[in-house]
Parts: structure tokens; C-alpha cells; sequence
């Protein structure tokens, strides 16, 4: 792929399904190149199509395996896969951190699969408003299905329930006594649960402390809720119940679809998507026009942060 490229040609060659214009496009969108606002407002235009499922869930509970069964289930369907590795832990870009994902790496030559790994901690509002560009590509490209999945512990600076359609949560039976633990906020954002290492021994109990803590079962009387989400296990490992958990993530974006929650939350992506376009402008041009006569006046205490702060914002 040539350096330079027309934004329009760059565009058709993506919405035809090519790869390199895919990756490359993705490079200028995430790193805020010249020309990625013009590309972005067309791959604004194609999106909104995908499936995304955010895979969340402690580390080694079996995520990045279990993403690559899934991919390998979708792939059996005919259905195009993109895969977004997030970790704003990590400011190294490219694959570095992408080397030891192999479960999903294993797909990686397969052109109905794309993979993606995003790392770009330090830029100003970068990864939170990259995620959304990259989303977006991958929308283009024809992805069916989209998963983000955190690595490392990036979790708590993205909040992947503002990016996805689905959350996943993944743990595990050796997990059982952090259920009680799980951060709150955890028990609430997902929609489908799993226990991994079903192989493992404790796996019954696992489902059963999951679903206990998610207040599963209705008592008599009580209005039947829009969604419950399931509880599933799968062995990973050994590629079982993998079709289930297909199965009810097909469930979960028909529903979606059918309730208007799928819009609802539709909104509340572009409504962040926004807040960090928003952030990341006007944060980069106040701090532009900073000069050392700025800082002078503040040594000098003829300005104060607040006041000089409100000129260079013009609030
Ligand atoms: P992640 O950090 O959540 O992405 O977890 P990984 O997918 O990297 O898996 C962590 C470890 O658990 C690896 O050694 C996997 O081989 C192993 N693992 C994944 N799934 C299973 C499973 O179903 N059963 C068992 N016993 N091990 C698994």
C-alpha cells in the first residue's frame, strides 16, 4: 500500500473488503493523521451495522481463548470477524502485546478475520476516541461481528460498556469466591456470563454462585425483566459450548434489535464517541496556544490557571 492515498479511494477500497487499505486506514484514524477526519466522517457513514461484544473478565480467566473459538465458530458460519485488543495500560503500539494472544492470532491469516491490537496510552482522549474510528473501519470492511476485548488492566480506563452492543463477562471456577467481589459495576453491565475452565472441578457451583448473585429466577409476582442475562459454562480449551454461547449472543443482538434497546444503546455510544471528539479538540487547541509569555504572566501571578484556562478554552 503506497505512503499516499486519496481519502476516497482509501475509502472504496475498505468498503470492498480489502485488508491493507483496512489497516492503513486504521493507522490514520487512531493516530489522528492528516486526512483522518475526512476518512473518518465516511466510515462514520458505513457504521452501526456490527454486532460488537465487548469481552471482559479477569486476566487468564481464558478470554483471549475463548475469543478465538468463537472466531473460529463465526468463521464456520461465514461470517466476517474483527478483533480489537485494547490495552490502554500499554503505550506500545503494534503487535507486541498481540504476540502472545495466539489463540486468536491463529486467525490472523484468514481474510475474514481482522485483528487489531490498540495500545496508545498518553495521547490526550487518543485510545477512548481511537476505539470508535477503529470500530468504525471495521464496520466498513464488512465485519459482521466485532470484538473488543481488554487486556492487561486497562478495564477501568475504558469502559467497554460505552463502546459495545453486548458485554461478555468471563470468569472462571477457581474464581468462584471473587463472584461475591465482583466489582458492582461488573454484575450490572453484563449481558451474558460465562464460567470458563469448565473442565476444571467446581464449575456447578460456579453457575450457581453467578446466578444467585445475579438475583436469578423470579420470585411470583415479580414483572418479568426485558433481559435476563443467561449464565453459560465452556471449556475454552476444548472448544465446548461454544455454539451455545454463539447462540445467545445471536439472542442478545436480535433482542437488542427488537426492543429499542439497541438504539438506546446505539445512543449512549455516539453520545461518548462525541464527548471524546469534543475533548480531545478542544483540549489540543487550548494547550496549542499555551506560550512560554502565558507561563511567564502565571510565574509572575499576573494570571491564574482558571482565568488563562477559560481564554484558551473561550468558556
Ligand atoms: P485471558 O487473559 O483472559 O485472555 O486468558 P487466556 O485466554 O490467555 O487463557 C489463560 C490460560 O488459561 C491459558 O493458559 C489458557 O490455555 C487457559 N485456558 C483457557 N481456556 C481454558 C479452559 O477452558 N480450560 C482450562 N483448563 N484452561 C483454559
Amino acid at each position: 500500500m503506497p505512503a499516499k492515498i486519496a481519502p476516497a479511494a482509501l475509502v472504496r477500497r475498505v468498503r470492498r473488503g480489502e485488508h491493507a487499505a483496512a489497516s492503513r486506514a486504521l493507522s490514520i484514524v487512531v493516530n489522528d493523521e492528516k486526512d483522518s477526519e475526512v476518512l473518518a466522517k465516511e466510515f462514520f457513514k458505513s457504521s452501526g451495522c456490527a454486532q460488537k461484544v465487548g469481552v471482559c473478565g479477569p486476566p487468564g480467566a481464558g478470554k483471549s481463548t475463548l475469543s478465538g473459538r468463537l472466531i473460529g465458530y463465526y468463521r464456520s458460519k461465514k461470517l466476517k470477524v474483527g478483533v480489537l485488543m485494547v490495552d490502554p495500560s500499554s503505550s506500545i503500539s503494534g503487535g507486541a502485546f498481540l504476540g502472545d494472544r495466539l489463540r486468536v492470532m491463529e486467525h490472523a491469516v484468514d481474510p475474514g478475520v481482522f485483528i487489531r491490537s490498540l495500545a496508545s496510552r498518553g495521547m490526550i482522549g487518543g485510545l477512548t476516541y481511537a476505539i470508535f474510528g477503529a470500530i468504525h473501519v471495521l464496520e466498513t470492511l464488512g465485519c459482521d461481528k466485532i470484538l473488543i476485548e481488554t487486556v492487561g488492566t486497562g478495564q477501568d480506563e475504558v469502559d467497554i460498556a460505552s463502546v459495545a452492543d453486548t458485554i461478555l463477562y468471563v470468569t472462571t471456577p477457581s474464581m468462584g469466591d471473587e463472584i461475591q467481589a465482583m466489582k458492582a459495576g461488573a454484575m450490572e453491565v453484563g449481558d451474558i456470563f460465562v464460567v470458563n475452565k469448565a473442565d476444571l472441578a467446581g464449575k456447578d457451583k460456579a453457575v450457581a454462585d453467578l446466578k444467585a448473585a445475579l438475583g436469578l429466577g423470579h420470585c411470583a409476582g415479580q414483572a418479568e425483566r426485558p433481559w435476563e442475562p443467561p449464565v453459560l459454562a465452556t471449556s475454552a480449551r476444548a472448544g465446548e459450548g461454544v455454539p451455545e454461547l454463539a447462540k445467545e449472543l445471536d439472542g442478545h443482538w436480535k433482542h437488542l434489535r427488537a426492543s429499542g434497546e439497541g438504539r438506546a444503546r446505539l445512543k449512549r455510544q455516539h453520545a461518548t464517541e462525541l464527548q471524546f471528539w469534543i475533548q480531545r479538540r478542544a483540549i489540543k487547541s487550548a494547550l496549542d496556544r499555551v506560550t512560554d509569555e502565558i507561563l511567564e504572566d502565571m510565574v509572575l501571578r499576573k494570571t491564574d490557571p482558571a482565568s488563562i484556562g477559560r481564554k484558551l478554552l473561550k468558556v
